[in-house]
């Protein structure tokens, strides 16, 4: 591909709900689950006359931790303003949201080396949400979603790339999934990312931005790299030809995977924001501010660090349990049951034994059953013995797999479950020659082809030491005793 001559300069605007148990100003359930329509609904969020707003202070608290993760500063005093406009889906006429003076302001977020600057994050109240019936010609209006307490956060135009804005948008997801502060699940609209996006001349000396484009519904993270990769060759065409950029909203096409108008963007006048005359400006104190930060669990980044460097963990497996919070956190407990006097060896070895088995066939069993880490009836403890065991041989590889999944179903701790199925390998040397004896003596014509040359029986005969044991004998054992007994 020709390399372009312009460079891309995105900015992204975020919208993530909270996960508070009320609405933002009034004591309606927040509850994003609720499909019958109109039921978590009163007079304030229906925006009756004669209601007022009470604010929901762990909303406020939930920003402002948010805004101490993402290292921004945090107003001494804050106020909500008046954003006035109408909408069906706005029953007052106006929404509650923030102008001047947001909670947080000047904050970062880095995006591998590179430092995306965070212009603002304020709290709002959602609107309600329009269905169009297809075919029927008047829409429905569902206020359940009205005034659910929503944070939005701002960037700089600082990120260069689709692929970097996509980053940006799964970082902050992870970071508020940490935060628990909202359940972030862009298929149900609890986080929602609007692009603007500019491009000028990588030659021009100007610094100066282009005219940016900004475009809205985008449900996924795939469709933040795809519409802002189609947006930029999109301006670029129109620029090569000579016209200029409109400054517009434009919705994403998920089916044609094209962007398109929607409509000329409004000024900030238009809205004609206000201080909200009802609800009183807030302060917050140091103490306070303080006594927020210490409820910031470790984030992401720190756990990158912490896991690479405490466990020798790859890239990949320490990035699968950064994104797998609970198997992380479950895989950590795991290891911490193993004895304290092993050696570094034993242990390390332990450690990779332990991590493959939850990432692969733990994992496997969760994504059938649906069990998430957070349910899972094996505890720690029984984990770690069970990796022992396999680790020390006592029980092999195969029948491992059986032991696991009945120790998921059941929490039981493997020793138990071993003893009770009749699973114990068999170890004694005497005992596996009887069996070996006993199988040669059965298989005469097999044992005959073998010494003729027919070095694949030799698999047979294992394979018949296996299913005679039920897997219960080390493979490797049965060939060596096989090999001593034909003397081949
Ligand atoms: P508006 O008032 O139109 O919402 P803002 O100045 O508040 O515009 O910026 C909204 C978003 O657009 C921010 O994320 C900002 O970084 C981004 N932005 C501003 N100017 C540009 C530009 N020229 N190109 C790309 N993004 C931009
Ligand atoms: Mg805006
Ligand atoms: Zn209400």
């Amino acid at each position: 591909m020709k390399k372009s001559e312009f460079k891309p300069v995105i900015g992204l605007e975020i919208h993530a709900e909270l996960r508070t148990k009320s609405k933002m100003f009034c004591g309606c359930a927040n509850d994003s689950d609720e499909h019958h329509p109109n039921v978590n609904i009163c007079q304030i969020c229906l925006g009756h006359p004669g209601t007022l707003p009470v604010i929901n202070q762990g909303a406020v608290r939930e920003v402002i931790k948010s805004g101490l993760a993402l290292n921004c500063k945090i107003l001494k005093e804050s106020k909500f303003d008046r954003k006035n406009y109408f909408y069906p889906d706005l029953p007052k006429g106006y929404q509650i949201s923030q102008y001047d003076k947001p909670f947080c302001k000047d904050g970062f977020l880095k995006i591998g080396d590179r430092k995306i600057r965070i212009t603002r994050i304020h709290l709002e109240e959602d609107t309600g949400r329009l269905l169009h019936p297809k075919g029927a010609n008047y829409s429905l209006v569902d206020f359940n979603r009205a005034g659910i307490p929503l944070m939005e956060l701002v960037t700089e135009p600082d990120i260069v790339s689709a692929l970097e804005a996509k980053r940006f948008a799964q970082e902050l997801r992870l970071i508020l999934l940490y935060l628990r502060v909202s359940d972030a699940n862009m298929e149900k609209g609890q986080l929602r990312v609007e692009a603007n996006i500019s491009i000028s001349l990588k030659a021009s000396k100007n610094s100066k931005l282009g005219t940016k484009v900004e475009i809205k519904n985008l449900n996924s993270f795939k469709a933040v790299e795809r519409a802002i990769n189609y947006e930029i060759k999109r301006q670029a065409e129109v620029i090569r030809k000579g016209k200029n950029i409109l400054q517009e909203t434009r919705g994403w096409d998920e089916i044609k995977q094209v962007t398109f108008s929607q409509r000329i963007k409004e000024e900030a006048q238009d809205y004609r924001y206000f201080p909200e005359p009802d609800l009183p400006p807030l302060t917050f104190t140091e103490e306070q501010i303080t006594e927020i930060r210490s409820e910031i669990p470790e984030l992401p980044q720190s756990r990158r660090k912490r896991l690479t460097k405490e466990y020798k963990l790859d890239r990949e497996v320490v990035e699968f349990f950064v994104q797998n919070k609970s198997l992380g956190e479950y895989f950590e407990k795991v290891v911490s049951e193993f004895e304290p006097h092993l050696s570094r060896k034993k242990l390390s070895d332990l450690i990779s034994l332990a991590t493959n088995y939850i990432v692969t066939d733990l994992q496997g069993l969760m994504k059938e059953t649906g069990v998430s880490g957070e349910d899972l009836l094996i505890t720690p403890e029984n984990f770690a013995e069970f990796i022992t065991l396999i680790e020390n041989k006592k029980i092999l590889r195969k029948i491992a797999k059986t032991v696991l999944s009945e120790m998921f179903k059941k929490g039981a701790d493997p020793s138990h479950i071993i003893e009770d199925r009749g699973l114990t390998q068999i170890t004694k040397e005497d005992e596996i020659i009887n069996i070996v004896r006993e199988v040669i003596s059965k298989n005469k014509k097999a044992v005959s082809d073998l010494k003729k040359g027919k070095e694949n029986v030799f698999q047979f005969l294992i394979g018949q030491v296996m299913a005679k044991t039920k897997g219960r004998v080390d493979p490797k054992t049965a060939s060596e005793i096989i090999k001593k007994e034909l003397e081949v």
